[in-house]
């Protein structure tokens, strides 16, 4: 089950966090893994070198999601080379907590050109190859926060609800070209993006987490191998919520 032999995968926000569990267990799988990165050169290139130490397949491929040209032309030429392109997976994002009437419109821009546009042109280059292919598979990361809301992440929830919509809208257009598009929405997750948060924040997120402890990345890109597998080829247009019951 879930054997991924001769697939190519490009994940986004692969150097580090679910991106990087995600880009390693596509290419357990057997899929040849391009992971891109924006800023951490150093993290990419130690997670192609694991991929690789295990029998694996990957590269490192440096692009910015906001910017619609680059990210156009990264994935394009990416796609080019390898021949094909069978799975995206969108990890690449960033978080910010501020109460609304602190919110910069800085700060609003940045979370809504990563977490969403960022998500909409990195689909929007990668539909080209696998609408050709008549084949493909896209997942792209929301969060609980879409689902139930929190309090001082209201510009990142929107981001997140956003990703829903636009997931949901792209099942619909290309389930004819048999390209699913599914969503996951991950509850209280230990990456780099969770390990600011205070004693205090971290056992008030655990208190709404019905099974007591964070996720791991693994546990996060486990549902992404699903999704990304022929075995799902009948889901389409899904959010699947890895949240340990924090919101059902
Ligand atoms: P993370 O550890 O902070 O990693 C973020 C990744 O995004 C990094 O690989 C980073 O690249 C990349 N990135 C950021 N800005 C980018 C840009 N402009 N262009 C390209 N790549 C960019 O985050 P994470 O916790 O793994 O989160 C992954 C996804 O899951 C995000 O979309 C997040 O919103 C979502 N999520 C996370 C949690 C959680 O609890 N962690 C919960 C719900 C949803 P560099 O390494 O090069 O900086």
């Amino acid at each position: 089950m879930f054997d991924l032999t001769g697939k190519v995968a490009l994940v986004t926000g692969g150097s580090r966090g679910i991106g990087r569990a995600t880009a390693v267990a596509l290419a357990s799988r057997g899929a040849r893994v391009v992971l891109g990165y924006y800023a951490r050169e150093d993290a990419a290139r130690q997670v192609v070198a694991a991929i690789e130490q295990a029998g694996g397949q990957a590269e490192a491929l440096r692009f910015d999601v906001t910017d619609a040209e680059t990210t156009d032309r990264a994935i394009t030429e990416a796609a080019r080379r390898s021949g094909r392109l069978d799975i995206l997976v969108c990890s690449a994002g960033v978080s910010s907590s501020a109460l609304l009437l602190e919110l910069t419109d800085a700060e609003l821009e940045r979370l809504l050109s990563v977490n969403t546009k960022g998500a909409l042109h990195c689909a929007r280059s990668a539909l080209k190859t696998m609408i050709r292919a008549r084949s493909g598979r896209i997942v792209l990361m929301s969060s609980v926060a879409a689902d139930m809301g929190n309090a001082g992440q209201a510009a990142y929830a929107a981001s997140k609800a956003a990703v829903i919509g636009l997931g949901k809208s792209l099942a619909r257009e290309y389930a004819d070209r048999c390209v699913t598009v599914n969503m996951i929405a991950p509850g209280f997750v230990e990456t780099d993006m969770t390990a600011g948060l205070s004693e205090q924040q971290r056992a008030g997120m655990l208190a709404a987490v019905p099974l007591h402890r964070p996720a791991t990345a693994a546990e996060v890109a486990a549902a992404v191998v699903y999704l990304a597998s022929e075995e799902a080829a009948y889901v389409t247009g899904h959010t699947l919520r890895v949240n340990g019951g924090m919101y059902v």
